[in-house]
């Protein structure tokens, strides 16, 4: 028996990166697959290799910084599977490198709206549909930024934080209706986002940054998805609440 066999299980920004890894991984665990992204051509790409290896996923197009997009979105999974047992908020940006004082304001309402209305926009449709059906398992993506302060990132630090009280507050309200919401804390995860940053191998920084790492390297998304899905499973029963760090000892300092 697959660990999440005729479970539904919802990815956002699923197309890329740590999103597609635990997408596939739900599927080859059993689960029936909705990877919802903000890059159609991504996303389906990703559901046809699932469903060609013999898994089952379906593609949503989705923006969650839309907040009537994103309630179609799950009212459409209800629609076509009956119900939602697994929400993976994962869809988040990075932003410019930039100090405060100069910060543009556009900059800091665009990651604030992805990265903390998107998991509040997920978590308000998701939740609706869990408590009807009497339970569920909800991770949210933060960051070791959820954690720690990083120069030059307030948007991304003040966004990923939020996703952590976030988490807290909705696990508290809750807990005793059967629905577990934890969040995850990955540090730097090989994937296109930490390219799109200019942290590729033969930038300056790229040395400086894994040495910021005890483990001394980056870390790669299957390191991640086996967190999330232990969170997503029975295994996680009594975990409520909870940000885990994903850091390869970073922020052990
Ligand atoms: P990624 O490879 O860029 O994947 C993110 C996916 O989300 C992309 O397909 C992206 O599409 C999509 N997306 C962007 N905006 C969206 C929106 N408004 N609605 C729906 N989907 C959207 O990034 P990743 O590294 O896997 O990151 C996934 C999550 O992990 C993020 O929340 C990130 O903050 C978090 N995280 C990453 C790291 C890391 O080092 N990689 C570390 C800590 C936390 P586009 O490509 O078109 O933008």
């Amino acid at each position: 028996m697959k660990r999440f066999e005729g479970k539904i299980a919802m990815v956002t920004g699923g197309g890329s990166g740590i999103g597609a890894d635990t997408a596939a991984a739900f599927a080859r665990e059993g689960a029936t697959v909705v990877v919802t992204d903000i890059d159609e051509e991504k996303g389906r790409k990703l559901v046809e290799e699932i469903n060609s290896e013999g898994g089952r996923a379906i593609f949503l197009k989705h923006d969650v910084s839309n907040v009537e997009e994103t309630e179609k979105v799950v009212k459409a999974i209800v629609e076509k599977f009956g119900r939602l047992d697994i929400a993976f908020n994962n869809a988040g940006i990075s932003g410019p490198s930039i100090p405060v004082a100069e910060y543009p304001v556009d900059s800091w309402e665009k990651i604030i709206s992805v990265n903390l209305s998107g998991v509040f926009y997920s978590m308000k449709y998701e939740i609706e549909q869990m408590l009807k059906q009497g339970g569920g398992a909800i991770i949210n993506n933060s960051s070791i930024l959820g954690k720690v302060g990083f120069s030059n990132a307030s948007a991304y630090t003040a966004s990923k934080h939020g996703v952590v009280g976030l988490t807290k507050a909705a696990a508290l309200e809750y807990a005793s209706r059967n629905i577990r919401i934890n969040a995850i804390n990955p540090a730097f995860i090989k994937t296109p986002l930490l390219e799109s940053a200019g942290m590729v191998q033969s930038s300056p920084a790229y040395e400086m940054m894994v040495a910021l790492h005890p483990v001394g390297r980056f870390g790669e998304p299957r390191e991640v998805t086996s967190v999330v899905l232990f969170l997503a499973s029975d295994g996680a029963s009594f975990i409520h609440g909870e940000s885990i760090m994903v850091d390869g000892g970073y922020t052990a300092r």
